[in-house]
């Protein structure tokens, strides 16, 4: 039995047996001028290869048209076209023969003299099969070195998904009905696989270091997302702890759900701070249900553009923040949904838009076209999300906020855009919420620094921690080498915290916080200590705060924000971390037990 310890990141508990997944990011490929005589082998390989991604391709095919409908499909028939395009076939065969390359070598050589060619093309037809040449030419390589090809047609029965890292679309493709766990090399607890995985109420450890080569395929494994450990071939008794914890989670669930007859957030000594819920579209919002969001404080709806084959329309668009809205409605009296307009770019590129006009590969993504950036830059895509969000809001309580601001000239050129596009459904005799409130994530230090002059523009504040430690530390959130700058505590951080919430104040707007730091219990209730009105969070995570909060009254909250303020400006995140556990399991002594 050996136990790994990597990052708590999505709560809950997992037994099973291992898949490995491999990406292909660092797959060796083998180039080498074959033998004389052996180049009907390769031939044979090179059918052989064919044939199996064909294969694999029908199947995917086939699971994504019963799965989410022709459109995500139709992406794989394009390159399933391209595979049997006899054409490359007979380049790749003339390499072998003429050359004596192996097949692997054949066929890149083949794809990018391919590349070259479509790139330099006029027709943008041509220019954007460019990535699909490149997801065939992978597909092919795959098969050839003979590691594991598609996720869906691979993983069979329920399993532990292992892999070194996943990118977010791996992970929606991934059957989520025989998905037990997952443990990654990389990562963190923040990136977007992770939140993921918790909108998913899938548990998950990251940033394990080397799990890919420490387990067998098949082997068992304990995962435990909670405290972000992975134990593998576990004993005996480790197994028996393992189900006890189970029991244990199972009820703290049942007690939450008797004290949600109480709204979440309540206070000891009444009052609130109000729990609401993340959510990824794509992901069925039937998970929510029970843990006490009392509405949607994020709606992530650049999840409507993943994997998808062509821009959501307004009327798809539409018509999915109507069911958020219906959905919101449902968790409490008066229920909203607050739809972040597209926050593409950064590690959530997707296949779509990179067809497009942004940029293919921005070699400082986080730093680059994403975001508002992206949605200025680009006012027709702009304009349909929001022609499709007012309409939402014409039946439900939709609210709408623009990601990654970082100067006022972003949030006054989108109000521009907004006025234009409400005068136009005016016109067009289309009904909205004239009074939809409209607000600004708070995640680039530069828009906390200067918070009064974005507060005289915006309904509300919504802080996005997981990019506003990133930037402010400049500690790449997904990147687990970095881990340990990345700290919610650090006082640079909790300065930016105060100044952002007491701008909001001064101004009479209401400021949340929906970066999964709510979701930590000592760093969540911090926040509510510092005056936040709400948070919002995985569902997954809501009753472990709801019940926290419950058991403290509004001047225990005062005293901890005393306690964590006396620390000063000198403490480092960690002792400041520290600071916050020892006042909490004084006045919570049974903390353990509540955040499992
Ligand atoms: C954030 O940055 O805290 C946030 C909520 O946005 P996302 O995690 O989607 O970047
Ligand atoms: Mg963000």
């Amino acid at each position: 039995m050996r136990t790994l310890t990597g990052l708590p990141t999505a709560r809950g508990f997992a037994i099973g047996p291992v898949f490995i997944y491999r990406g292909d990011g660092d797959m060796p490929v083998p180039e080498y001028v074959v033998e004389p005589g052996r180049e009907e082998y390769e031939r044979l390989r090179l059918r052989r290869a064919r044939t199996e991604a064909a294969r694999d391709l029908e199947g995917l095919i086939a699971v994504l048209s019963e799965r989410s409908g022709k459109d995500e499909a139709k992406i794989f028939e394009g390159h399933l076209m391209i595979l049997q395009d006899p054409m490359l076939a007979k380049e790749v065969v003339r390499r072998v023969t003429e050359s004596r390359l192996n097949a692997e070598s054949a066929v890149k050589q083949t794809v990018s003299e391919m590349r070259e060619r479509f790139s330099r093309m006029n027709d943008p037809y041509f220019r954007e099969r460019v990535r699909d040449l490149d997801d065939v030419e992978r597909r092919l390589l795959k098969v050839l070195v003979g590691f594991a090809s598609n996720p869906h047609l691979e993983l069979k029965a329920p399993a532990i998904v292992v892999a070194d890292d996943l990118t977010p679309s791996e992970t929606v493709q991934l059957p989520r009905d025989l998905v037990l766990g997952f443990a990654t090399n990389g990562g963190s607890t923040t990136s977007h696989v992770a939140l993921l995985a918790r909108a998913m109420g899938i548990p998950a450890v990251t940033g394990l270091g080397s799990i890919t080569s420490a387990v067998r395929a098949g082997e068992t494994v304990l995962l435990d997302g909670t405290s972000g450990t992975v134990t593998v071939s576990p004993d005996r008794e480790a197994i028996l702890r393992f189900h006890d914890l189970v029991e244990r989670q199972r009820e703290l669930s049942e007690e939450v759900s008797v004290a949600s007859r109480r709204p979440s957030g309540t206070l000891r000594s009444g009052g609130d701070v109000p729990l609401f819920a993340n959510v990824h579209p794509g992901v069925p919002f039937d998970g929510i249900r029970g843990l006490g969001a009392r509405g949607i404080g994020l709606y992530r709806s650049e999840y409507l553009w993943l994997n998808a084959e062509r821009e959501p329309t307004e009327d798809e668009q539409a018509s999915a923040y109507r069911e958020a809205a219906d959905f919101a409605a449902t968790l409490s009296p008066g229920g909203s949904v607050t739809i972040r307009a597209l926050d593409i770019g950064g590690d959530k590129i997707f296949s779509l838009l990179s067809r497009q006009d942004a940029p293919r590969r921005e070699p400082n993504p986080f730093l680059g076209n994403r975001s508002i950036r992206y949605l200025l830059a680009n006012p027709a895509v702009f304009r349909t999300q929001l022609r499709a969000v007012l309409r939402a809001s014409a039946a439900g309580n939709v609210r709408l906020m623009y990601p990654m601001v970082s100067c006022v000239e972003e949030l006054k050129a989108s109000a521009r855009i907004l006025a234009d596009v409400r005068s136009e459904l005016d016109r067009e005799g289309v009904a909205y919420d004239r009074n939809m409130k409209v607000g600004t994530m708070i995640e680039v230090p530069a828009a906390a620094v200067n918070a009064d002059a974005f507060a005289s523009l915006a309904d509300f504040f919504s802080i996005g921690t997981n990019d506003l430690i990133q930037y402010t530390m400049a500690a790449d959130r997904g990147n687990d080498a970095v881990a340990s700058l990345y700290q919610p505590t650090n006082p640079a951080v909790l300065k930016l915290m105060r100044g952002v919430i007491a701008a909001a104040k001064r101004r009479g707007i209401s400021v949340g916080v929906c970066g999964e730091s709510a979701a930590d219990p000592l760093v969540g209730v911090l926040w509510a200590a510092m005056g936040a009105d709400h948070l919002s969070m995985s569902a997954t995570y809501i009753p472990v705060i709801s019940k926290l909060l419950s058991r403290l009254t509004r001047d225990d909250l005062d005293g901890y924000l005393s306690a964590v303020e006396a620390m000063g400006d000198g403490a480092t995140g960690r002792e400041i971390m520290d600071c916050c556990r020892r006042w909490m399991l004084a006045h919570i002594p049974d903390l353990d037990n509540i955040a499992l």
